[in-house]
């Protein structure tokens, strides 16, 4: 099973999470200082790593950047409601997603899952003996080391920015591939236009959120109607998803 690193220093929220990972399956450590957290990181193999932005010792972004681009750990942040500038920066840094405080348990375990899904770490313990090399190709592991995301028949290819629809090349905005990668990153989850928006424009757009919606429009007609497919889908009163079934 996987194995987390929680590194947050408000004892209650560290220990309510390390119970809900635990109670999920997974296998927990904590630490609420940023300088044992390096250390730890450092030292061991963890499949995943929360990190919380102000720590006492060293803080969480200073941990990312000490970690540096090659430690193969995926991170995911805790921040701040209105730290921005924080998850731009944590973002850079190599995170691989954020999450605003405070957060629903069930939001926090489902960005887990996909984090673990998309970034496996080699060589950690919940990964031995689970990859078989003949069939590596392609997998969702690969795929996403070399930027490659899917729904369906659709792809996108990150580093050719490139999407087709059964290799139909789907000509997109700058906007509308980030956001369409938004989605693909976070299958199953729904996604507020709050975190659209921050995710996709980088900033609060607080009170506009309806670019979010015409993002959407656009997406959808490109995608949706073109090939006639329901890809993007509306939640109402919260957001949109794209489902993986
Ligand atoms: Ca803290």
């Amino acid at each position: 099973m996987a194995h987390i690193l929680v590194v947050e220093d408000e004892e209650k929220l560290a220990r309510f999470v390390e119970l809900e990972l635990m109670h999920e399956g997974y296998e927990v450590s904590k630490s609420g200082d940023g300088r044992k957290a390096l250390e730890l990181a450092t030292n061991n193999t963890y499949d995943l790593i929360l990190l919380d932005i102000m720590l006492p010792g060293l803080n969480g972004l200073e941990v990312l950047r000490r970690l540096g681009n090659s430690h193969p750990t995926p991170v995911i942040l805790l921040t701040a409601r209105d730290a921005v500038m924080d998850k731009v920066s944590g973002l850079d840094a190599g995170a691989v997603d954020y999450i605003t405080k405070p957060f629903a348990i069930e939001e926090l375990l489902a960005r887990v899952r996909v984090a673990l899904k998309l970034h496996p770490v080699e060589g950690s313990a919940s990964s031995a003996g689970a990859t078989d090399p003949s069939k590596a190709q392609n997998s969702p592991a690969e795929d996403a080391a070399n930027g490659v995301y899917r729904w369906k028949e659709l792809v996108l290819d990150e580093k050719k920015h490139r999407v087709t629809w059964k290799g139909q090349e789907v000509s997109l905005t700058n906007r509308e591939f980030e956001m369409l990668k938004v989605f693909l990153t976070n299958q199953d989850i729904v996604l507020t236009r709050d975190t659209l928006l921050e995710k996709v424009c980088g900033y609060d757009y607080v009170g506009e959120t309806n670019v979010v919606d015409v993002y959407v429009r656009f997406l959808r007609t490109k995608i949706d109607e073109a090939f006639d497919i329901k890809m993007i889908e509306t939640v109402r009163g919260v957001g949109y998803v794209i489902k993986s079934e």
